[in-house]
C-alpha cells in the first residue's frame, strides 16, 4: 500500500483493511474475537473492555519510536514529542490517583512489582505477602515467581471461618518474621482492604508497605474503594483491569521521596524506582501504550467513568445477593468490590470449578476459576465472577437479577458423565445459550 496523501489521517486510516489485505489468518482471529465478545457475556473480575480512542493510541505510529530513559533524560534522538507523550501520562496519572510520583512505563502489572521489589530489597531481603491461594498475586511471592527466587516470602491467609484478613493475625506474623517488605492488595479477596491497618503494621516493624491495587485501581479512581496511595510507601497497579490499555503502573504518595537504605548507600525512594525500571528490568517504554495509558486517565477522571466504578460495585452486590437468595455459597457471604467468588463443591456431589466453568462457556457465560483457601479437596472449586465489562455495556440490577437465574440454570443441571466429567444436557444448555446471547444483543460493546 502507497500513501499518495501526506498525511497522518491517511496513514493511520482503516488499520484493520490493511490487515485484512496482508494477513487474512490474524484478520480473521480478531474478528472471530470481535464476535465472541458480542454474543456472550463477560462476568470476569481480571479484564475490562477499552474504549476505541485507547485503541487508536495503541495502534499508532507512536509504537515505532525507540528511546531508552525518562522524560528530558534520553539516550536516543528525536525523542521530544514522545517526551511530552509521557509527561502528559504522568501528570494525568498523578491527578487520577492524587498521587507525587507516577511511573508510567512498566511492561506489566507483575513487570511493575517486580520493579519495585527489587528497588528496594536486596537479595535474601524477607518479604510478608499474601498467599497465593487466599487470593495474592502470584507476583507476590508465589513458589515459581522471581519474587520466590530472590527473595524470602512468609504468606499471611485469611481467617479460617470468615475468609477475611485477619490484621491481629498479620501484625503477629510481621513482628515474629521482622520482614522488610509486607504486600497487600489481592487477585480474589471480595471484601475492602485496609491500607490503614497495613500501614501501622508495617510502621510497628519497620517495614516498607507496597499496595498492589491492580483489582481495585478502577474503584480506587471513582471513589469506591479506599485509596492507598498516602498509606502505602509504593502502589502498583495493572491499567487493564481498570479498562486501559494492557500494562502496569507505578504510583507514590507523601513518601515518594523519602530516604532508602539499599546495598548500604542512601537512596531516595523514586529515584531507586527510576533506575530499577531503566536500566533495571526494562529497556525501552513503549509509547504507543504510553499515549494509550495518558488516553486511559483523561476518561478516568471523567465523572462519567466515576459513575460508572460505583455502578459496578453496586451490580456486584445486587448479583451476589440475587445468588446468596438462590442459596450459593459465597466467600466471605457477599462482596465490597467488583468480584464475587462462589463455591461450587456444595451445588452437587464432587463439582468442581473446572467443570462449572467449562459448562457456563457452554451456555455463553465467562468466568475465571481459581482454587479456595483452606479447600483440600483434590479439584478446584472456586469461581470467581466480576461486574466491569457487563457494567460497561450498560446492565443494572434487572440484569444482574436476569444472570443469576442464568447461572443458577447452568450450575445447578450440571450432572456427571462417567467417573469424573460432567456435562449439561444440550438441550438445557441450547436453551440458556439462547437466552444469553438475547441478553448480550441487548447490551453490546459500543
Ligand atoms: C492482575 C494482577 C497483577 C498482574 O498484572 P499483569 O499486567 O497481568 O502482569 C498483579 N497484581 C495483582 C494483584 C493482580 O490482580
Amino acid at each position: 500500500m502507497t500513501f499518495d496523501a501526506l498525511s497522518s489521517e491517511a496513514y493511520h486510516a482503516d488499520l484493520l483493511g490493511a490487515l485484512k489485505k496482508y494477513d487474512p489468518d490474524i484478520y480473521k482471529l480478531i474478528k472471530r474475537e470481535y464476535h465472541r465478545l458480542q454474543n456472550s457475556i463477560q462476568l470476569l473480575a481480571a479484564e475490562n473492555l477499552c474504549s476505541r480512542s485507547v485503541l487508536a493510541a495503541l495502534g499508532s505510529i507512536l509504537q515505532n519510536k525507540t528511546s531508552e530513559g525518562f522524560p528530558a533524560a534520553r539516550l536516543h534522538g528525536g525523542s521530544g514529542i514522545v517526551d511530552e507523550v509521557e509527561s502528559t501520562a504522568i501528570e494525568r496519572a498523578k491527578e487520577v490517583f492524587r498521587a507525587k510520583y507516577a511511573n508510567v512505563q512498566p511492561h506489566s502489572g507483575t513487570t511493575a512489582n517486580q520493579i519495585v521489589i527489587t528497588a528496594l530489597l536486596e537479595r535474601g531481603d524477607k518479604i510478608l505477602s499474601m498467599a497465593t491461594s487466599h487470593g495474592g498475586h502470584f507476583s507476590h511471592g508465589s513458589i515459581d515467581s522471581l519474587t520466590a527466587k530472590f527473595f524470602e516470602i512468609e504468606s499471611y491467609r485469611v481467617d479460617r471461618e470468615t475468609f477475611l484478613l485477619d490484621y491481629d493475625q498479620i501484625r503477629k506474623q510481621a513482628r515474629q518474621f521482622r520482614p522488610k517488605l509486607i504486600i497487600c492488595g489481592a487477585s480474589a479477596y471480595p471484601r475492602i482492604i485496609d491500607f490503614g491497618k497495613f500501614r501501622q503494621i508495617a510502621d510497628e516493624v519497620g517495614a516498607i508497605l507496597l499496595a498492589d491495587i491492580s483489582h481495585l485501581s478502577a474503584l480506587v479512581m471513582g471513589g469506591a474503594h479506599p485509596s492507598p496511595i498516602d498509606y502505602a510507601h509504593v502502589t502498583t497497579a495493572s491499567t487493564y483491569k481498570p479498562g486501559g490499555p494492557r500494562g502496569g503502573l507505578i504510583l507514590a504518595g507523601r513518601d515518594y521521596d523519602m530516604k532508602i537504605k539499599v546495598a548500604g548507600k542512601e537512596a531516595v525512594l523514586w529515584r531507586q524506582i527510576e533506575k530499577t525500571t531503566f536500566p533495571g528490568l526494562q529497556g525501552t517504554p513503549y509509547f504507543n501504550n504510553i499515549a494509550a495509558k495518558a488516553v486511559f486517565f483523561k476518561e478516568a477522571g471523567s465523572k462519567e467513568y466515576k459513575a460508572r466504578q460505583l455502578k459496578v460495585a453496586e451490580n456486584a452486590k445486587w448479583l451476589a445477593g440475587a445468588l446468596a437468595k438462590k442459596g450459593y455459597n459465597l466467600l466471605t457471604g457477599g462482596t465490597d468490590n467488583h468480584m464475587l467468588i462462589i463455591n461450587v463443591s456444595g451445588i452437587s456431589e464432587g463439582l468442581s470449578s473446572p467443570a462449572a466453568q467449562k459448562c457456563l462457556e457452554q451456555c455463553g457465560i465467562v468466568v475465571d476459576k481459581m482454587p479456595l483457601p483452606y479447600d483440600d479437596k483434590p479439584a478446584m472449586t472456586g469461581i470467581r465472577l466480576g461486574t466491569p465489562i457487563v457494567t460497561k455495556n450498560g446492565m443494572g440490577a434487572a440484569e444482574m437479577d436476569r444472570l443469576s437465574d442464568l447461572i443458577d440454570g447452568v450450575l445447578k443441571n450440571i450432572k456427571p458423565a462417567g467417573q469424573t466429567e460432567r456435562t449439561i444436557e444440550q438441550v438445557i444448555a441450547e436453551n440458556i445459550r439462547n437466552k444469553t446471547k438475547e441478553l448480550a444483543a441487548r447490551f453490546p460493546i459500543r
